[in-house]
């Protein structure tokens, strides 16, 4: 019998019961680009090597090590894209889309880079990926992170952080390098050996080491931030005030760097703490000199792309423990309250159907009783015991937030967490 042919190591089938799960969510994506205005584009899965080498650029992990190279029938050297934006700029120069013009551009495809397959990393893996070009002021670099933070709303994500800087400008960072490689060759006993080969090749990469030897030397070390040039300070700050303007939060991180070469200024990343070491679930930023490095006239440009399958398995892990958490679980203390709490559960339910409630049962301590209520998930306990059953009220306790306990009468309890729910899906929508 000949041997089962299996799929290639870090290639996954999308088999019928999970393709519903991928389909709503490009069918999100598409409705999203639309009222935003943006249009899509679909490039080839294979482009010239050279493409890549050219604009990712030569010492980076991608074209080191990463990419499906390969020489063709005619003994061309192709490439099985690793990501799409190097694709989306060749496409806009090729047929004139990029000159004098605006762009907004979205694609959405497989992608593939040689990598170590672990949970959250595969060697074919899915990007939704929006571009922008001709406009070179932030208020579009603030349009695209308001068009992710849209995105998580729709799909119901939640925990999920923006992390923010800037580069500068190509010749900032240049001299910047400089700075760094001196202040690093004073700790070369320090720098392990994947940062020592990227001290001659892509200095800037070893702030992004992971190491934890490495950590103190790093937070020492010279920050891009006081290297800035003017315009690039300028245009972050824009960028920070119009953030501002419209609610989206961030905390900036100064060694945040980016994989790829072609970034300039605006840097950001979407981290979730939720998926172990692959967290980065969206990333982008600006890329003003790419267009002109691949050819085509000098055109600022912006974009990001996010991780498909990151980005389902964390709508899925979040799905799983909504359904298994309660809203609202009742600490019922002594015969007399279980009696009581049982009937005003039962109006309750009468009230407000879609309430998840657990009412205790089997007795016990206020602290085994509370024990049980945190581990429930519940947002807030209802507490009833001899003094509360007296007074005729719940004592109310929040169990996720700082929120001060307070009293509520029983005959109101069905209004209060009627208000309750009302708060939490418009904080949703
Ligand atoms: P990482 O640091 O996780 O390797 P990256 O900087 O290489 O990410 P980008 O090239 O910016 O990632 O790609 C954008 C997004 O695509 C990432 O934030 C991530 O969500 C996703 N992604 C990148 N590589 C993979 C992969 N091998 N498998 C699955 N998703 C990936
Ligand atoms: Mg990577």
């Amino acid at each position: 019998m000949a041997k089962h042919i299996k799929s290639i190591r870090g290639m996954h089938d999308v088999l019928p019961d999970e393709t519903h799960r991928w389909q709503a969510f490009e069918a999100i994506i598409r409705q999203l680009m639309s009222t935003y205005g943006y249009r899509e584009i679909r490039m080839p899965l294979v482009e010239s090597t050279d493409l890549f080498c050219r604009s990712i650029g030569e010492v980076t992990d991608i074209v080191e090590k990463e990419m499906y190279t390969f020489k063709d029938r005619n003994g061309d050297m192709l490439t099985l894209r690793p990501e799409g934006t190097a694709s989306c700029v060749r496409a806009g120069i090729q047929h004139g889309l990029l000159h004098n013009q605006v762009q907004r551009l979205w694609y959405n495809g497989p992608m593939f880079r040689h990598e170590r397959p672990q949970k959250g990393r595969y060697r074919q893996f899915h990007q939704f990926g929006v571009e922008a070009y001709g406009i070179a002021t932030p208020d579009i670099d603030a349009e695209q992170i308001l068009i992710s933070a849209r995105l998580w709303k729709e799909l119901g994500l939640k925990n999920i952080r923006l992390e923010l800087n800037t580069l500068g400008s190509s010749e900032a960072r240049a001299a910047y390098k400089q700075v760094l490689v001196d202040y690093l060759q004073q700790h070369y006993e320090l720098l392990d050996e994947d940062s020592r080969r990227r001290l001659e090749t892509n200095p800037l990469r070893i702030l992004d080491s992971k190491n934890p030897a490495m950590q103190e030397m790093l937070e020492q070390a010279p920050a891009l931030f006081d290297h800035l040039d003017e315009e690039s300070r300028v245009q972050f700050d824009k960028l920070r005030t119009l953030l501002d303007a419209v609610g989206i939060e961030y905390s900036i991180n100064p060694r945040l760097v980016r994989g790829l070469d072609y970034y300039c200024k605006t840097v950001f990343e979407w981290i979730t703490d939720e998926l172990g070491a692959q967290g980065t679930i969206c990333a982008g930023g600006r890329y003003d000199g790419l267009v002109e490095q691949l050819g085509g006239k000098p055109t600022p440009a912006v974009g990001f792309a996010l991780g498909m399958e990151r980005i389902l398995a964390l709508l899925e892990a979040q799905q799983e423990q909504a359904a298994e958490t309660i809203d609202v679980y009742m600490v019922l203390l002594g015969e007399a309250c279980e009696l009581k709490g049982l009937q005003l559960a039962e109006t309750i339910r009468d009230r407000l159907p879609g309430l998840k409630m657990l009412c205790h049962c089997g007795g016990g301590s206020m602290k085994s009783q509370m024990k049980k209520a945190d581990k429930s998930g519940a947002e807030l306990a209802l507490i009833m015991g001899e003094d509360e059953l007296n007074r005729q009220t719940f004592t109310v306790k929040y169990l996720r937030s700082k929120k001060e306990q307070q009293n509520v009468a029983f005959a109101d309890t069905a209004d209060f967490l009627a208000d309750i729910q009302q708060q939490a899906t418009t904080e949703q929508t």
